[in-house]
């Protein structure tokens, strides 16, 4: 059996006027993130760390943002083919665990919907996503409001694979 660890961070920045997808879900906010996707700083943070974990370098490498192919993608695309590649190298995913931390809106309604949009994509049960919001008391960029920052883990095993 091989196992094998990923940790993947994020952040973008906070405009008004501007849709507000985190998680794969759209959260009612006067505000959204500045990006060349969707901006959806979760599902960035988590494909790094899938691909992190087999050490396939990060999200910015695969996807560039000079690329018009990725201008305003749904990241849960971006997501599938970074899922796809960890399965192509006979891996699965065994559990995430992601935190975000804004300061505004409150994420805890929006949680659930997030494990149910992430789960069906990494190819597992809700119960092997976690999700967590936190504000920073007001303190730094996020406390400020003007960015959003998200770190994410995840564990991968291949059954079979003994290199
Ligand atoms: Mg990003």
């Amino acid at each position: 059996m091989d196992i094998r660890i990923g940790n993947g961070y994020d952040v973008h920045a906070l405009a008004p006027g501007l849709p507000m997808w985190l998680g794969g879900v759209q959260i009612p906010s006067e505000n959204g993130f500045v990006a060349h996707s969707d901006g959806d700083v979760a599902i960035h943070a988590l494909c790094d760390a899938l691909l992190g974990a087999l050490a396939l370098g990060d999200i910015g490498h695969l996807f560039p943002d000079t690329d018009p192919a990725w201008k305003g993608v749904d990241s849960k695309l971006l997501l599938a083919k970074v899922v796809e590649r960890v399965h192509s190298q006979g891996f699965a995913v065994s559990n995430v665990d992601i935190t975000i931390a804004l300061q505004r809106p409150k994420l805890a309604p929006h949680i659930e919907a997030m494990r149910e949009a992430l789960a069906p994509i990494l190819g597992i049960a809700p119960q092997r996503v976690s999700l967590k919001a936190t504000t920073t008391e007001r303190l730094g960029f996020v406390g400020r409001g003007e960015g959003c920052e998200v770190w994410a883990t995840c564990l991968l095993i291949n059954p079979s694979h003994h290199e």
